[in-house]
């Protein structure tokens, strides 16, 4: 391997480097050696593959989004054993696509990335990891991931609590629930998962709500074996019902995003009656109305949710949490929650637009000030004026609100590796977005969140601390894929 002097230490050079080793950094890595780039390097901060799939081990961690879409379309795997697979099948088969593809050639993995800057001169990136080791690269595509960084508050009187307390994303198998009095803080995506998993074995369960989600059915079924060898033999078959599961997130989910569309009430009916049709405790069922309109936070999928709460031994508690006791939780009107285990299911620090380390881009600029603000924008999602040469896999406003995020990642390593062919064959020094590009481009998009659901007015990870939606894309999957078809070099600033 060819080194690079600039840091303390000698440089490792390649001509891409690919930050992050989830579905989406995976995916750019086989893209890469598609497009015929062999000198990559994909670096990964932990022990494997997975990213999201590695970290989330929680009892009934699984996606709500069906597996044959929720998969990439080059690689369909038509062994899913249920139609919402669980996070290790889901992990397995990253696993498996890293291998198939020939990735582990490129793998390093232990190297966490700490800082990265640009040197305009030679149009080369400098990447320095955690343990002062250091790469250069002519161009950098960053698949950090966006929820990643588990989020705990820091709640009063965490250190006087005797008992254990874990983050569903840092799940301690080591931990038995079993006869166990636990608390879950938390009814979002990764809470509605874990609360029907854990519910029959611990002793007592108490939920602590502060938001109601809105749960929608999840048909959950597992898969017959005459389903997987039709796939197998039939390739077309499975492509087909793949397209069928697109469509109907597209035609009925997608739009339903839209404030107040007939298809947003209808599933806001759909949604209160799959609780009124389980839940028939009148106080609880008030307890398990939102207060917001549906959309403006993940629309949730679980058909074990509803049922787990008419269980004996749970209970949803809606007082705020005053603070964390020796024996529990202590609420706001005074009551106190016993508990031997409390669990937090409350999120993720969100990097969806910036990630988590300092980046540096052309004449020393950092991004942090070019993006002038907590919010990221980036041309597509994935290029951003002034930072040359560095793309990002989903970046600012490439988020789904409805369908497979793999639609988004997909598109993006194509255009992505367009683009890096184009500056390594044409021997470009630097490409970036052009700024009026990407203004225009951010511009459009903020302008079509006024008519979604998800500024409608409650709280959630999709918004910054500005009420700005900088995470998700006001659109169809399939409008954004096919606007990532064709990488064009007149949009960008070249330096030769
Ligand atoms: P989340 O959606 O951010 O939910 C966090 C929960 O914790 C919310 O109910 C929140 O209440 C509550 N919370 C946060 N701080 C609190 C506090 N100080 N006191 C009381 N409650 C508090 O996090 P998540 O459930 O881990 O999901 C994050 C994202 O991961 C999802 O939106 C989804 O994109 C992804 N995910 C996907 C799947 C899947 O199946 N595809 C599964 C799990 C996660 P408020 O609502 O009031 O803020």
């Amino acid at each position: 391997m060819p080194q690079v002097e600039k840091h303390a230490r000698p440089a490792i050079h390649h001509d891409v480097i690919v930050i992050g080793a989830g579905f989406s950094g995976i995916n750019a890595g086989i893209r890469l050696k598609q497009q015929g780039i062999t000198d990559f390097a994909i670096l990964e901060r932990a022990d494997d593959v997975g990213g999201t799939w590695r970290d989330n081990t929680y009892p009934g961690c699984a996606c709500d989004v069906p597996s044959h879409l929720y998969s990439y379309s080059f690689e369909q795997n038509p062994d899913w054993s249920t139609t919402y697979s669980g996070s290790a099948e889901i992990q397995a088969y990253i696993q498996r696509c890293a291998e198939k593809y020939g990735l582990h050639d490129h793998l390093q993995f232990g190297v966490g990335i700490a800082a990265a800057e640009f040197d305009d001169a030679r149009g080369i990136w400098h990447l320095t990891a955690e343990d002062g080791a250091c790469y250069t690269a002519r161009a950098v595509v960053c698949a950090v991931g966006g929820l990643v960084e588990p989020a705990t508050p820091n709640f009063a009187g965490m250190d006087d609590f005797k008992g254990e307390i874990m983050h569903t994303a840092r799940w301690n198998h080591d931990i038995s629930l079993a006869g166990k009095k636990v608390a879950v803080i938390g009814t979002g995506a990764s809470a509605i998962q874990v609360i029907p998993a854990i519910a029959p074995e611990v002793a007592q369960l108490s939920v602590i709500q502060r938001s109601a989600p809105y749960v929608l059915p999840k048909l959950d079924k597992a898969l017959p074996d005459l389903m997987k060898t039709t796939f197998r033999r039939l390739p077309f078959a499975q492509t087909a019902f793949r397209r069928a599961i697109l469509a109907i997130t597209e035609g009925l989910v997608g739009p339903a995003v839209i404030l107040n569309s007939p298809l947003a009430t209808g599933m806001k009916k759909l949604a209160l009656w799959n609780m009124r049709s389980t839940v028939k405790d009148a106080a609880l069922r008030e307890k398990l109305t939102p207060d917001y309109e549906i959309g403006c936070k993940r629309v949730l999928f679980a058909s074990n949710y509803y049922p787990a709460l008419t269980r004996d031994n749970v209970t949803v508690e809606t007082a705020g949490i005053e603070r964390f006791t020796e024996n529990g939780l202590r609420l706001s009107d005074g009551r106190e929650i016993e508990a031997d285990v409390i669990v937090t299911a409350t999120g993720f620090k969100i990097n969806i637009a910036s990630p988590p380390f300092p980046v540096i881009g052309e004449n020393g600029v950092p991004l942090a000030d070019i993006w002038d603000g907590p919010g990221g924008k980036a041309y597509k999602g994935v290029a951003t004026a002034g930072v040359p040469n560095w793309f990002f896999m989903l970046g600012p406003n490439t988020g789904p609100g409805h369908t497979s995020v793999l639609i988004y990642t997909e598109a993006q390593a194509r255009y992505i590796t367009q683009a890096i062919a184009k500056l390594l064959d044409d021997e470009l020094t630097a490409i970036a977005v052009k700024p009026d590009i990407m203004q225009r481009y951010h511009e459009k998009l903020q302008n079509r969140m006024r008519y979604t659901s998800w500024t409608s007015g409650c709280q959630s990870w999709y918004l910054d601390e500005h009420g700005e939606n900088h995470t998700l894309f006001p659109g169809l999957a399939t409008e954004y894929a096919l606007s990532m078809r064709r990488f064009k070099l007149g949009e960008y600033e070249v330096v030769r």
